[in-house]
């Protein structure tokens, strides 16, 4: 592929440096855009550096659900459990909390799933251009996932996810524990100790190496291609002349770009308030143990239904985390849910070697409708939004960034993409 030259005046800003916002800029400048990302920090350091690492395009069944809220009293009280709240944070998140509920309704659900089924199968054709692009198709791994089950009930009340699933085109198979067994065998242990008793797998998904070789193998290739890092802080947005988007910087400079992409995950309301846009996306923290000697080599990731963690086999060791957390963008990170999620995981293997573990906090972009926010901004003429992916953000950077590349040339938008539209907040 080579970088179109025909508007290469042109110039665009990316705001964030995470994998969304390289990957915009690699579509950008791929689009023949003269472009500057602008990130505070070191690219790909937040979220985009320590995720568990899964390509999860049959993830479109929406986190808001039918009867959710029942659960969560329950994973509240277990100090285990898949679910925190700072208590000092719970009246910020109010109106999150009352569209995440609100949109767990069966219309709902079935709305957001058929719109992420759209996305994910663009993301499944998206990633291996761009790594191709890259030259980094050896980081990713096409052997699937599986999801575990402790017991029946767990296993038979999941059966309505898998339906939607399957009726938005995704396939999975259920597994009998042996079968299990014989897909990823250090799962023996487990399920002769009748700890794990059903799995279903899938074969469409893909895991990557480690994240954080992605996010800074994009980024080296983002400068390759001519972009240009400026390490710079965001300070805030305003309405120029003709509707356009200024940038404003902590040096005082203001930027004025024919494009603007504001890709600065769960950052991004704060910066789009005083256009007078608002967007619903909260920091949803998942915590991780990394370990480098586990001894425990399973081919794929796999996912705990019941608790709500993930086992990601990557090059750089076993991955063990999930959970969620609601405590807003600036409290300090809690590690002992990183031990949490490590104890319950010996259930799965107890033999693992836990010595030399990482420990890692990051801070997801969510939305309440589980829905990421792609698309031109109301009422300013050269202002995109490519935010909120949530759980998905590695999962969709790539064909984001193709999305809104389109839309900078001018691209009229396909109907699919006004479920992804700022103007639903
Ligand atoms: C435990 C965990 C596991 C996960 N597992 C997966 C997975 O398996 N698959 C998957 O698809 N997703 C996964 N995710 C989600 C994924 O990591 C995120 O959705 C994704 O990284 C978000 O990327 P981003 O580029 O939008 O945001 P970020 O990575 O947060 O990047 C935003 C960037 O913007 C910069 N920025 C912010 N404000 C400013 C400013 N004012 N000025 C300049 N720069 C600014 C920040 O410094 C940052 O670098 C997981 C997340 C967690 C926490």
């Amino acid at each position: 592929m080579s970088v179109q030259q025909s508007d290469i005046q042109k110039q665009a800003y990316v705001i964030g440096g995470g994998v969304v916002g390289v990957s915009t800029g690699i579509a950008l400048r791929r689009a023949g855009y003269a472009v500057t990302l602008l990130e505070r920090g070191e690219p790909g350091r937040e979220a985009s550096f320590g995720n568990a690492g899964v390509i999860a395009v049959t993830e479109i069944a929406p986190m808001s659900a039918p009867g959710i809220i029942w659960s969560v009293p329950k994973w509240l009280l277990d100090p285990l459990g898949p679910l925190a709240l700072r208590p000092a944070h719970v009246p910020a998140l109010i109106p999150w909390l009352w569209k995440f509920w609100r949109a767990g309704t069966p219309a709902g659900v079935e709305q957001a799933a058929k719109a992420l089924a759209w996305l994910m199968d663009g993301a499944w054709q998206a990633w291996p251009e761009l790594l191709r692009d890259a030259g980094m198709t050896a980081e990713v791994t096409e052997a699937g996932a599986l999801t575990v089950y402790e017991t029946d009930a767990a296993f038979h009340a999941d059966a309505h996810e898998w339906a939607l699933k399957r009726r938005h085109g995704i396939e999975s198979q259920a597994l009998s524990a042996g079968e299990l067994v014989e897909m990823e065998p250090d799962l023996a242990g487990a399920v002769q100790r009748g700890v794990l008793r059903h799995g279903v797998y899938c074969p469409k998904t893909a895991h990557v190496s480690d994240p954080w070789r992605i996010v800074s193998g994009l980024t080296a290739h983002f400068r390759a291609l001519g972009g240009v890092i400026e390490h710079a802080v965001v300070t805030g947005l305003s309405r120029g002349p003709a509707d356009r988007c200024l940038i404003h910087l902590g040096d005082g400079r203001t930027l004025d770009g024919d494009t603007v992409a504001l890709t600065a995950g769960p950052w991004s309301p704060k910066l789009l308030k005083p256009l007078g846009i608002r967007a619903l996306v909260e920091s949803e923290r998942g915590y991780n143990t990394t370990l480098p000697n586990s001894g425990v080599s399973l081919k794929r990731p796999v996912t705990s239904a019941e608790g709500k963690f993930v086992l990601s086999p990557l090059a750089i060791g076993l991955r063990i985390g999930g959970a969620a957390e609601f405590a807003g963008l600036e409290a300090d990170a809690n590690y002992k849910r990183s031990d949490a999620l490590l104890t319950i995981a010996r259930r799965y293997l107890p033999d693992m070697n836990a010595e030399g573990g990482t420990q890692w906090m990051g801070q997801r972009p969510s939305t309440p409708d589980s829905l990421p926010v792609i698309g031109r901004a109301p009422g300013l003429s050269n202002l995109l939004l490519g935010f909120g992916h949530g759980h998905l953000g590695l999962t969709g950077a790539a064909v984001t960034g193709k999305l809104l590349a389109g839309l900078a040339q001018g691209q009229t938008p396909v109907p699919q993409l006004s479920a992804f539209a700022v103007e639903r907040f």
